[in-house]
């Protein structure tokens, strides 16, 4: 029998056990760390793994992830080098992360901030909102999620941009590709959101130089990684105005440090990670998928290039 082991230390086994069996019945799954015969084990669906847990699991044909992203996998330094890892791509995932770029891109431009300042002033004190035809918006990173992203602020009436590492058209979007096109994107836009994969390339991307070559007033974004931001530079831009406000989901230490300036910060809007939950039973289909791939002798899809870190 295909036997699938799941460990993840936030992912509640009582919600992704059912949903699982329900796609796959034909899949014993195992939750670590009942793993019983480690011999037995063909998948590993994880998040953070126990270091080692997978390097112990002789048989084992795949890892998938439960994330996008696979940081936590590559971070284990017993991980072997041979097998495939399998990012998670599903349609709904991506859906919950545009959703909360749209809302946050709305949060500034509609000026919520100020508008709810002066509620709790008693203060009625009409503005007049930008042109969202030519508001533009740049979104780092144009892959599952961005692409997604980049549709929905389309449709709201943006101007839109979009940067990824090879040139691409995307219908509607202005791409750019490239250190020359990031500098051109980053000075047009007033609203940036960052959906990149964390690499050695990406990492501390929204730093002093980044900042500095966005205009005056403009927002940040970040529902990537903590690790793309200079936490430093992006407090001084904030603090000297350059950078009008932030909207942050990720940080480069989770849980945030109660003493981190973020915190109280009154330019930063801050949630614990939340923007793109793994729904199990969306999920399961993605998992389900990817095994049904591999048993009838498909090449498997999204597979983590180990040399690009994405
Ligand atoms: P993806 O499909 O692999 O897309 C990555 C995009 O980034 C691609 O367009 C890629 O360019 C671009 N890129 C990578 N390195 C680059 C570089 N050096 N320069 C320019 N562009 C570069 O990834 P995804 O599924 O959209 O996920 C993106 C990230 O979102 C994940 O890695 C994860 O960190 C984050 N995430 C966060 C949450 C949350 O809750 N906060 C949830 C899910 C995901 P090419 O197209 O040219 O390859």
């Amino acid at each position: 029998m295909t036997t699938l082991l799941f460990s993840s230390f936030q992912d509640p086994p009582e919600l992704w056990l059912p949903a699982l069996r329900a796609e796959m019945p034909d899949v014993e799954v195992r939750v670590d760390p009942e793993v019983g015969d480690p011999a037995e084990i063909d998948y590993a669906l994880v998040y953070w793994p126990p270091k080692g847990l997978l390097a112990s699991l002789p048989n084992l044909r795949a890892i998938l992830s439960i994330a996008a992203g696979c940081d936590h996998i590559l971070a284990d330094p017993q991980l072997p080098a041979q097998l495939p890892i399998v990012r998670m791509v599903d349609d709904y995932l991506a859906a919950m992360m545009a959703e909360y770029a749209v809302y946050a891109v709305l949060h500034f431009h509609r000026d919520m901030d100020d508008y709810r300042a002066e509620q709790l002033q008693g203060v009625w004190n009409r503005r007049w909102p930008l042109y969202t035809p030519e508001t533009d918006v740049g979104i780092l990173g144009l892959g599952a999620i961005g692409a997604d992203c980049a549709g929905k602020l389309l449709a709201m009436g943006f101007r839109v941009h979009g940067w990824s590492r090879s040139p691409k058209a995307i219908e509607g979007v202005i791409c750019h590709a490239g250190e020359a096109g990031l500098l051109e994107m980053l000075g047009r836009c007033r609203y940036l959101v960052c959906v990149l994969p964390l690499t050695d390339e990406t990492q501390g991307i929204v730093n002093a130089r980044t900042l500095a070559a966005m205009p005056e007033g403009s927002y940040l974004i970040n529902i990537a990684r903590g690790g793309h931001v200079v936490d430093a530079d992006l407090l001084a831009a904030l603090d000297g105005g350059h950078i009008a406000g932030a909207f942050l989901d990720v940080f480069n230490d989770e849980p945030l440090p109660p003493e981190h300036p973020y915190w109280h910060h009154p330019k930063v809007w801050m949630t614990p990670h939340v923007a793109g939950e793994l729904v199990p039973r969306s999920c399961a289909k993605a998992v389900a998928a990817t095994i049904r791939r591999d048993q009838a002798g498909e090449p498997l899809l999204h597979l983590l290039d180990k040399e690009r870190g994405y």
